[in-house]
This record gives structure tokens, sequence and C-alpha cells, in this order.
């Protein structure tokens, strides 16, 4: 998999030689080393307070800062909170997609910047993240793809700011996709889905779950509770976006 990744690169370096840079979504010229014109980075959607402290749900009007949107209110979290700076719209939803589905590669480094905007937020600040937790991919579904796109954003993101990754967890069980289902279906198909790999590793340790969207929280949940069951002091979740 190292070699498909090398030569990646070498490919893209190549690409950036022949041909001058462009916006991935508009096409019109960047600054070397950007996929992203002032024009479209400027339409990615922030989700910007008032937003539910524990999921990051924006809210319409003013609130209080404890505010905890209706989803979280009955629900027992295994994580402390999920930061997200980006909702899944336009630019952002687009280049998520193209990442994922369509391999294009290069634009991990934008989707990598969004990631690490997140990484200003307060609630993250203090404890200290120590590790970064890729959620897995399914051997299956990594096959498929040749990529895990967490496991590629967090290394990005290590890369920019100290804490290092670590694959903490194992996808043991293959999952069909999660999109139809409601909330209590989407946690019975995740039900025995991940493993913690190191033990040791996991304990005490202050962790910051890494994925590309939130949606639910269904899956970084069911993560959080094998982690906090292997004694992680914390995990608290960090996604490019919002669904
Ligand atoms: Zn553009
Ligand atoms: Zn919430």
């Amino acid at each position: 998999m190292k070699t498909a990744h090398a030569l990646r690169q070498a490919g893209e370096g190549l690409l950036a030689l022949l041909y001058p840079p462009h916006c991935a979504s508009c096409s019109a010229g960047t600054a070397s080393g950007t996929h992203l014109c002032a024009g479209c980075a400027a339409e990615a959607k922030e989700n910007v307070a008032p937003f539910c402290q524990r999921c990051s749900q924006p809210f319409e009007g003013a609130l209080d800062a404890g505010f905890t949107c209706a989803n979280c209110a009955d629900r027992e979290f295994h994580f402390d909170c999920a930061v997200t700076r980006y909702l899944s719209r336009g630019v952002v939803r687009e280049f998520i997609h193209r990442f994922k589905y369509d391999r294009h590669f290069y634009l991990r480094h934008t989707l990598a910047g969004w990631l690490a905007e997140g990484l200003a937020d307060e609630r993250l600040r203090a404890p200290a993240c120590e590790a970064l937790v890729p959620v897995p991919l399914h051997a299956a579904r990594f096959r498929e793809r040749d990529f895990n796109q967490a496991e590629v954003l967090a290394e990005l993101l290590a890369r920019r700011t100290g804490p290092p990754v670590l694959r903490a967890l194992r996808r043991i069980r293959y999952t069909s996709t999660q999109t139809r289902l409601d909330r209590a279906q989407r946690m019975e198909n995740l039900r025995d889905a991940f493993r913690v790999r190191h033990s040791a590793a996991v304990h005490s340790r202050h962790l910051l779950l890494i994925d590309d969207v939130f949606t639910t929280g269904s899956t970084v949940e069911e993560c959080a509770r094998v982690l906090c069951g292997a004694g992680a002091a914390s995990v608290r979740v960090l996604t490019v976006a919002r669904g």
C-alpha cells in the first residue's frame, strides 16, 4: 500500500509540473500548492456558534453557552464532544465525496486544512490530546477503496500539530451502508464492529478520534465506547465536516 501512495505522490508532483495549479471546484487559477481558489474557499460553509456543546449541531438564534441539542439530551455518549469547523454542504461536501469515492487523492490537503482549523476549538485545548485515532475501515472496504480516508487525514494532521497517529482500533465487522438507517438501526448495525488493537497504548490517554464526516454520531460513539472500555482517559472527536 505504501508503494501505491508513493506512486500517487510522484504522479501528483508530475501533474503539477505539466499543468499549472487550478481550483478543483471552478478551474480558476490558484497559487501553487493549493486546489481551491479564494472565491470557492470563501463559500465553504462554516459551522458557526451557537451550536450544541456535545455534537456541534448548529442552532438558529441566541443561546446560553452550555446548550445541548435535543438529539444529545437523551443520549449517553462516550465522547466528550464532536468538533467540526464546516458543514457538509457545497464545496466541502463535493471535495469529501471526490476524495473518498472518486479517488481525487490530491484533495486530501484541502480536507486536512479544514480539519486542522477545528483544532482551534476551545473544547480541544485542555486536556491536551495525546494521540489521533482514525476511525478504521473494514479490511474488505479498504481493499475496495485502497485507502482509509480517516487515516490519511489523521496522518496529515499529525504532521501539522504534533500528537501522533495511533491506529488503536480495528473494524472487525463489515457493516452495510448506514445512510438509510435510523439512529437505533445504526447502533444495532455497528454493535461489535470495532475492537481495540492495543489496550496498553490507549489506557489513561486523552484521545482524539478522526473521521471525515460526523452524521448521526453513531460510528464515533461506537468507537468511543470501545476506547473507553479499554481505559482511555477521554475521547473527543474531530471531523472535517458535519452532515
Ligand atoms: Zn474556485
Ligand atoms: Zn448535540
